[in-house]
């Protein structure tokens, strides 16, 4: 608001209170009007200036009254103003800001904005500009906007001025600024005839006056202004001390030579690292040269240059120094320039009527580019002046004026123009920052997608913070998301930011030192009160101690202004609250004249369910937006133009995103089906977010119950013929290594995707580091080499993750692809593939064969060393695979040395092959041969290639090389390193690329570092088809071959094909069981062989699927997995062998031995409980819960069976004896002499009958179970439990009948079923859920997801 004029104040107090309705009135803007109403109690008045328009005004924005009931004119100011040019034209209108008359030169300026800076532009000094925009002084004045510490224009004149400075910073108003500063101003002026006369009549000298004059009068003040020919303004307005500016990293020294210099442009001198001696305009040669400076700048300045001979004088004995002095680079701007011209020889001469305004095309000779300047001058430099020395690097496109030199072999150069004041910009990097739940990242992603959808390349940096709720307020608890984008091709997410949004203290105090000097900052200001203050441990408020004062702060109260637009709808305070993001994005987009459109769309999609939360974000969205154009936030509104990328469509990306689409590409192409398992882990989790939505192209998902189940289920799925998936992260990619090594060993596909992070440990699960390298090469036990890639940026990913499918797929044997953190969660445009564009996956499985054809042999290779993928299902190839080493081509069990030599060669010889089918390296950026090579590998593609490219314009032979290819390296690596005499390897970690090239091609590199159907079968199986031709190798008596036998007796009697069966193990005696079913099967390693099950079942449902496995294994390292299996129910047989020992590690106690035990491990008895593995079934949710023992044949074979029939994980408990080191543990239950007493044999519906007669039973008292002696006829068996095999309760009771013989609360021993229940099992449900979307949805349509809902086309 205009601020009362106090010297008249009384006077208009007066004046004002007198209106009436019908008065006719002027206002201080200079419009007419005619008073339609008045609120004398609110100081209102209401002015009608047309039929339709009327207008609310405050009455101290009356300038004049005509009383309704007067002839005569009445001012609230002296309107008797005239200015008399030398035309003679005069102009009659009302003087504003100092009364104070003045004459000067008259010029225009056609700027739109940026009054402030232009009146204090020292090179100004001694002009009244000419506003040609109709509407001056509505955003106010500041204190930021300041070019110089005074007004240097004489006057100003205006059409209409606003009295209302609605900038959100606005100190005071224009008017109030200029009476302050003692400058005149003169409004209602009719600015296009002023400009009409000047362009017509060239530049003149003019007055403004004040008072009663007679035009002979106003001829003499005019005739009194000297002509600016020949003027020196120059002394007036430079300064008279030397004076320093350091910025924080100083690179250079310039001595800035003071004609009137501009604050904007020291501003940018120390945003380039320049340390900046500013010295006054008279300065000597000799003095300057003693301040030893890399670099001296001439600054623009007022009055005409031929005057100041004693600057030119100076200025050539610095372009021509004595011997005792260096050669100094010189760059002028504006008059520096001129002089610096001067000093060459040339002339110069008055331009007609300057140039003035921030929109000038000039071309750069040089590159071709025009450029949009910022001008202010009245004088130019003769080209044809020049000599032949100097040659002309611009011209202005509006008259053809030179606007820049350059000597053409020493380091001098100027231009007319203000490259600094240029408003359109190359690139920008916007950092928004706040509490983790204000919605930055919403807000980045926002502004990030508008970009990339309008054309700007660019990329993003979403910086999380590490914990998860920290308090609101303070540093933990910052999030950022930083985004560069520009007109040019962007490969990094920007060094430092020019804007940093935030949204309280703490996001100022964590991120101010990513700023760059100069910088904007855009300050919440509702997040700076004391709470904010406190909890960011911020002793004094940064917006008001003048801390900031290097930067351009903005200050917003985003808080209050998002609240007051979502009045009325009914919201809480916190609700109300959340929208600030929007207010933010909305003010944003203006300022960088970005449309709304995309995120208004975005905003009705999500929340089409909840009208109120989408009409809060859009009031909020479209608040901040008119925000920034009502108060005209910024003196500037930058634009950044398209930028020239590769024609095509494009989409906007995640790296975690496109990793998601590579799978699901390569799965379509491979026809193979897609299984992600997946464990979720900071910040890999996305991949399994994004792949679950894709159901309708048969993707299962499966969240598994850690990291080793993910690993392993993946193994079971790809050993069931799909493409098997995991992803992991930070400490995640340690507990899969062994499964890595099974599959390795194994020869099978796995894909392993490590979006790595910062370690050791769980290390910084949100922040990005290039840690994994090693651990990808070398993280296994044994010689276990793996296929190692890398992608380079987001859309990067779905090349590098589809590779990485398809060499796995081709070559049978797992590939680890890495993506850096920061990659996987940045974005950037993608130009997409179409499908038919996509590399072919060839994948043939193994065909069935006939009894009468050559067996088939599992390592038999092709001339890729690869084997055959045979996969269950299939007819004749029965085989079976493991972690034990396998005789070449065979497979076989094998111990000899000798082979296992051989087979460790031919799988490191099947990777090292691989690199006949990779791409050469080439050089990505810079020369093919020099002095320099920059090799990186990763996501620092993008800052390698930036600096190379900057080092290449600067004349370094430098040569960037970047892979993406770890193992096998391209084959001609070694070539291109022999190229260059430096090898320099930039790595975010202490060094690992480093170690594998030095050791590879022991070249001193330097490192740079930074901390898967046929009818069905009617034959009958005999027991011998199930029986392969492996030695069986237990122990002599163990129990172990009773079960095997009797599953191999039942097996026939189920009705499976038996290559529609696999037998799953884990570690132990037990696991060896596979070898010895001619069906499929796998030898896994400890523990894990239920979550490979799991994974074999999902992927594969029509499989029969069996896991064997032992106390040791199942109930110790596995019990996780165990547990999982039974609680998800998948269709799966385990058949638990339980002999209470360690047995293959030659006998320590198991989890399920006696207390008492003595064993190698437990020399004085084990004093450990043993774990119940029934109760533990049970408590897991189990469907089905039996017990047999290897000792019972009939028994045995009929809970097999039993067991078999169950839809669901059947958990059948087998007590099995180990003769060698827990020999008969179970004797009172499988012998005839005891076994009667202590065994419970259960039957459905059937009482709990027990002794040699069943002369003994189970009655329950209540809950609680009764041994009850039948003879004694007390009880009979009506009284007894009749067994409910659907009881959970009972079941429950069953499973605790535990006690050992003896003991006092012994009860005998259960065996048969004790619980089964039908419940739905989680393949059918994962399946099931595939065919239901797929109807709903239709089947996926590879090029929809590829293109997303939003593209765009770059021609
Ligand atoms: S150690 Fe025990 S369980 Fe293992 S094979 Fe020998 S007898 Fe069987």
């Amino acid at each position: 608001m205009i601020r009362p004029q106090r010297k008249k104040q009384k006077e208009r107090e007066a004046l004002l209170n007198d209106i009436q309705k019908g008065d006719k009135v002027i206002t201080i803007g200079g419009a007419h009007g005619k008073v339609a109403g008045l609120d004398n109690e609110k100081n209102l008045v209401w002015i009608q200036f047309s039929d339709t328009v009327k207008i609310q005004f405050d009455k101290s924005a009356i300038a004049s009254v005509e009383k309704i009931n007067s002839a005569a004119s009445t001012s609230t100011q002296q309107l008797e103003t005239a200015d008399k040019l030398k035309t003679g034209d005069a102009f009659k209108g009302f003087v504003f800001g100092s009364k104070k008359e003045v004459g000067g030169e008259i010029v225009f300026n056609t700027s739109h904005t940026g009054y402030q800076e232009i009146l204090t532009d020292p090179s100004y000094a001694g002009q009244i500009v000419t506003m040609t925009y109709p509407l001056i002084g509505n955003y106010g004045t500041n204190a930021q906007d300041l070019e110089s510490s005074k007004i240097w224009a004489s006057g100003i004149i205006v059409k209409e001025l606003s009295t209302m400075g609605f900038n959100f910073q606005s100190q005071q108003g224009l008017n109030s600024y200029l009476e302050q500063n003692d400058t005149i101003g003169f409004g209602s002026i009719d600015t296009r005839h002023i400009v009409r006369i000047i362009r017509t009549k060239g530049a003149l000298r003019g007055y403004i006056a004040v008072g009663d004059y007679s035009v002979d009068e106003l001829k003499e003040k005019v005739f009194s202004v000297p002509k600016m020919e020949g003027s020196e303004w120059v002394s007036v307005v430079s300064q008279k001390k030397v004076r320093s500016l350091t910025p924080k990293k100083k690179l250079f020294h310039v001595v800035a030579i003071d004609y009137g210099i501009k604050q904007n442009i020291e501003r940018l001198l120390l945003e380039r690292h320049c340390e900046i001696t500013v010295v006054p305009f008279d300065m000597t040669a000799e003095e300057i040269f003693k301040l030893n400076p890399d670099g001296i700048f001439l600054s623009n300045g007022p009055g005409d240059p031929s005057v100041l001979r004693q600057s030119i004088s100076t200025i050539q004995s610095l372009i021509n120094p004595d011997k005792e002095h260096p050669v100094i680079p010189i760059f002028g701007i504006c008059l520096g320039h001129q002089l610096l011209s001067l000093a060459f020889g040339a002339k110069t001469y008055k331009l007609k009527f300057g140039h003035h305004g921030s929109n000038h095309p000039v071309k750069h000779l040089v590159t071709g580019k025009v450029e949009i300047t910022s001008q202010n001058h009245g004088f130019a430099v003769n080209p044809k002046s020049l000599p032949s020395s100097i040659k002309v690097t611009h011209v202005n496109l509006y008259d053809g004026t030179l606007e820049g030199i350059q000597h053409k072999t020493l380091p001098f150069f100027s231009v007319q123009f203000h490259p600094e004041g240029a408003p359109v910009l190359e690139d920008v990097t916007i950092l928004f920052a706040g509490d983790s739940g204000d919605g930055i990242q919403l807000t980045g992603a926002q502004f990030g997608e508008t970009s990339a959808i309008l054309g700007n390349d660019l990329n993003t940096f979403p910086n999380y913070p590490a914990e998860i709720r920290a308090p609101a307020g303070t540093l933990a608890s910052v999030s950022g998301f930083q985004v560069h984008f520009g007109s040019k091709l962007i490969f990094t997410p920007g060094d430092e930011a020019d804007v940093l949004v935030v949204m309280n203290a703490a996001a100022l105090k964590a991120n101010l030192n990513k700023l760059k000097e100069g910088g904007i900052i855009i300050a919440n200001t509702g997040g700076f009160d004391d709470k904010n203050l406190t909890l960011s441990k911020t002793p004094a408020n940064p917006l008001e101690n003048g801390s900031l004062s290097q930067y351009q702060v903005y200050q917003v109260d985003i808080t209050k202004l998002t609240q007051t637009a979502l009045e009325g709808l009914g919201l809480g305070t916190k609700e109300m609250h959340r929208s600030k993001n929007m207010f933010v994005l909305g003010l944003v987009y203006w300022l960088y004249n970005k449309t709304l459109d995309h995120s208004i769309n975005n905003l009705n999609a999500k929340f089409k369910k909840n009208p109120t939360i989408l009409e809060a974000n859009l009031r909020a969205l479209k608040a901040g937006y008119h925000y920034g154009e009502t108060v005209e936030i910024f003196s500037t509104r930058y634009e950044v133009k398209p930028a020239k990328m590769k024609p095509g469509q494009y989409r906007h990306i995640t790296g975690n995103q496109a990793a998601s689409l590579a799978l699901i590409s390569a799965s379509q192409i491979s026809k193979l089906p897609l299984f992600f398992g997946s464990y979720p882990i900071t910040p890999a989790s996305d991949i399994l977010h994004d792949l679950a939505k894709y159901k309708n192209f048969g993707v299962r998902t499966f969240q598994a119950e850690d990291e080793i189940s993910a690993v392993c289920s993946a193994i079971g799925a790809s050993y069931g013929g799909s493409l098997g998936v995991t992803s992991t992260s930070g400490p995640g990619m340690d507990l899969k290594s062994e499964a890595v090594g099974l599959a390795i060993s194994m020869e099978i596909p796995l894909v392993v995707i490590d979006v790595q992070r910062g370690g050791p440990s769980t290390g910084l699960p949100t922040k990005t580091e290039q840690s994994d390298l090693l651990t990808a090469m070398f993280g296994r036990h044994g010689e276990a080499p793996a296929i190692v890639l890398a992608a380079s940026s987001p859309s990067n990913c779905f090349t590098f993750v589809y590779e990485a499918c398809r060499l796995s797929l081709e070559y049978m044997t797992p590939v680890i692809c890495l993506l850096d953190g920061f990659i996987a969660n940045g974005t950037e445009p993608w130009l997409y593939p179409n499908v038919s564009d996509l590399p072919n996956i060839n994948v043939t499985f193994a065909t069935p064969r006939n009894s009468n054809e050559e067996p088939f042999l599992p390592y038999k290779r092709n001339e890729k060393l690869v084997r055959e993928w045979a996969i269950p299902g299939t007819k004749g190839l029965e085989h079976r695979i493991g972690g034990l080493e396998k005789a070449d081509v065979t497979g076989e069990v094998s111990y000899d040395p000798d082979n296992h030599e051989r087979m460790t060669f031919l799988r490191a010889e099947k990777i090292a092959r691989l690199a006949q089918d990779i791409p050469e390296l080439s050089i990505s950026t810079g020369v093919e041969r020099g002095d320099v090579l920059l090799l990186g590998w990763g996501g620092t593609f993008g800052n390698l290639k930036t600096a190379t490219l900057e080092l290449v314009e600067e004349g370094y032979k430098v040569g960037h090389a970047h892979l993406h290819y770890l193992n096998p390296f391209p084959r001609n690596l070694g070539h291109i390193l022999s190229h260059f005499k430096k090898v320099i390897i930039p790595e975010l970690n202490t060094g690992q690329l480093i170690r594998l090239i030095r050791d590879r091609y022991l070249v001193p590199a330097i490192g740079l570092n930074k901390v898967q159907g046929l009818p069905f079968k009617v034959k009958k199986l005999q027991p011998k088809d199930f029986a392969s031709n492996q030695d069986v190798r237990w122990c002599p008596g163990c129990g172990d071959y009773s079960i095997l036998k009797q599953v191999q007796t039942v097996l026939p009697e189920l009705g499976v094909e038996k290559e529609k069966m696999v037998f799953v193990s884990g570690i132990g005696c037990s696991s060896r069981f596979p070898y010895y079913m001619n069906t499929y099967g796998m030898h896994t390693i400890h523990g894990r062989a239920t979550a490979i099950a799991t994974g074999l079942k999902i992927s594969r449902p029509d499989l029969d699927v069996w896991v064997i496995t032992g106390d040791g294994d199942s109930l110790s390292i596995g019990a996780n997995h165990f547990v999982q299996i039974l609680r998800r129910n998948v269709d799966v047989n385990i058949l638990l062998f339980n002999n209470e020992i360690y047995g293959l590690t030659k006998g320590q106690y198991s989890p399920a031995s006696q207390m008492g035990l003595v064993t190698k491990s437990t020399p004085f008895g084990s004093v450990d409980s043993p774990l119940n593995p029934l109760a533990l079934s049970l408590g897991s949710d189990g469907t089905f819960i039996a017990r047999t023992m290897d000792r019972d044949i009939p028994h045995l074979r009929s809970m097999i069976t039993r067991a078999h029939s169950h839809r669901g994980t059947s958990l059948l408990e087998i007590y099995q004896n180990c003769v060698i080191f827990n020999d008969a543990v179970f004797e009172p239950f499988t012998e005839k002499a005891t076994k009667a007493e202590n065994d419970l044999f259960l039957e459905h519906g059937k009482p709990l009958l027990f002794g040699k007669t069943n002369n003994k039973g189970i009655k329950l008292d209540g809950l609680k179970p009764v041994c009850v002696d039948l003879k004694n006829e007390k009880e009979s068996v009506n009284d007894l439990w009749i067994h409910d095999e659907h009881d959970l309760t009972k079941a429950s009771l069953l499973t605790r009948f535990f006690e050992l013989p003896n003991s006092e609360l012994f009860l005998p021993r259960p065996f048969g079923v004790i619980y089964e229940k039908d419940k739905p099992t989680y393949d059918r449900n994962v399946n099931e859920q595939i065919e239901t979307i797929t109807k709903t949805r239709g089947k996926g349509n590879l090029d929809s997801i590829l293109s997303g809902n939003e593209t765009w086309t770059i021609v």
